[in-house]
């Protein structure tokens, strides 16, 4: 039988369509997010979109979606952006810089802004989202690993509604009991389970690690996704930032929280309770379902997202990770337990290796070794505020650049 009152309600939501901002939309989950919000016509209107550097890929999604505003970071892209968009006879403006998109973040006709950067550059956009009292979407993980605390207190203080967009933390989002705030321990949770798919190199030697390539370390299994979070999934940091991201959003110790390595990624995560209760959110692997879960919440949309097949899956695995082999869990964990600015440090840190890797100007394996040395290096500050966490994160870039330097790398054959 329906309900008369929540009839009205979605009656009411799409007659009124909501604003989006989509910051980062030409990269994975920003595609992802047009994708939903396209089905959703009545429902969404997007008012801007944000990029780097993709001209012809923000000049189609313009075309497309008619947002009011568009930004590129880069001052040349956002030139030939503006002169197509003039030739094409689209109205949208065009802005350029960091702080126009501090600005799309905060425009009063936008409701909902997803988080889509990659890296700590989404920082300072999605934090003027969250001080405006936005809906944030957080897809980047970063900014919640760096900036500690400060992000959920700004959204407390706010009011605005911080969701997860990261599978696995959006999972134990909607296995918390009804009412939950994101930023606020639950005193009946007493676990999360935080799965991982183990990424391509689950069964890779110690030996043949130091060997992979970029592309290589870039074949996820399960998920298509950027290049940045792809390594990140292949040295397992991407598991050691969702540790630390999923201590911040539900208020949980780093104690509380176990990772198992599930290699279907069916199985998103889940939150056991006092009673020994244990709740999981299951699905096929596709990002469209958080994304729509997020846009919609507390309703539920069409995602586009097929229908789990159990009986195609088969079996269900579940096993210890190895730290051994992956490092950078271990000293992800190691910074959870010392707070303060140590995740914007191995962060940072992260960034440069990471990017250092994919120039193949250092080896997969290199990666924790120089995380590593910049933790040894960097003073922590211990109740840091955004100021302490920028210079930190400078500091470290700069320390992680010198390392590389004195690494002395030579490129080798490919695994095979
Ligand atoms: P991506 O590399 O595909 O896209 C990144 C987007 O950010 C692009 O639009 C790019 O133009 C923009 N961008 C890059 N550098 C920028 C800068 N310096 N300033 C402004 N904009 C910049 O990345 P992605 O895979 O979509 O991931 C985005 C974020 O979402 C990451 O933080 C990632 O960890 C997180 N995330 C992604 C997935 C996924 O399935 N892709 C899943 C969970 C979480
Ligand atoms: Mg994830």
């Amino acid at each position: 039988m329906s309900n008369i009152a929540d009839d009205v309600t979605q009656k009411q939501s799409q007659l009124t369509s909501a604003g989006v901002t989509i910051l980062g939309s030409t990269g994975s989950i920003g595609v992802n997010t047009i994708d939903v919000v396209m089905r959703h016509p009545k429902r969404f209107r997007v008012v801007a979109l944000t990029a780097h550097e993709q001209v012809d890929r923000l000049f189609e999604q313009c075309c497309q979606l008619h947002p009011s505003k568009a930004v590129m970071v880069d001052q040349v892209a956002a030139q030939r952006l503006g002169e197509k968009l003039r030739d094409a006879g689209v109205q949208t403006e065009v802005l350029s810089g960091v702080e126009a998109l501090q600005q799309v973040a905060t425009l009063p006709e936008t409701g909902i802004v997803m988080a889509a950067i990659v890296g700590a550059a989404g920082l300072l956009p999605s934090l003027a989202a969250v001080r405006a009292g936005k809906r944030v979407l957080l897809a980047n993980k970063e900014p919640l690993v760096m900036s500690g605390d400060l992000f959920v207190s700004e959204a407390r203080r706010s009011g605005a509604q911080l969701l997860p967009i990261d599978s696995e933390h959006n999972a134990i989002f909607q296995c918390m009991p009804p009412g939950y705030t994101t930023g606020r321990a639950h005193q009946a949770v007493r676990k999360i389970l935080l799965t991982c798919s183990g990424g391509p190199f689950r069964s890779v030697s110690a030996a043949e690690l130091s060997r992979v390539t970029p592309e290589q370390a870039c074949a996820h299994p399960n998920w298509v996704m950027g290049r940045k979070i792809s390594v990140d999934s292949a040295t397992l940091m991407n598991k050691g930032l969702e540790f630390i991201e999923a201590c911040r959003l539900f208020g949980v110790t780093p104690e509380q929280v176990k990772i198992l390595i599930h290699p279907q990624s069916v199985v998103h995560s889940m939150v056991e309770y006092a009673d020994g209760s244990v709740l999981a959110q299951l699905g096929n692997p596709d990002m469209r379902t958080p994304i729509a879960h997020a846009l919609a919440w507390p309703e539920r949309i069409d995602s586009g997202v097929r229908s789990l097949d159990l009986l195609e899956v088969a079996r269900l695995d579940f096993e210890r990770p190895d730290i051994k082999r992956f490092p950078c869990l271990r000293l992800a964990q190691e910074t959870a337990e010392i707070g303060g600015t140590a995740p914007a440090v191995l962060n940072a840190a992260n960034e440069v290796a990471v990017a250092a890797f994919l120039e193949r100007r250092i080896a997969f394996t290199d990666i924790p070794v120089v995380i590593e040395r910049v933790l040894a290096e960097v003073p922590i500050s211990r109740e840091p505020d955004l100021d302490a966490v920028l210079a930190c994160d400078s500091r470290a870039r700069a320390t992680a650049s010198r390392v590389i330097h004195g690494l002395d790398y030579k490129p080798v054959r490919g695994m095979r």
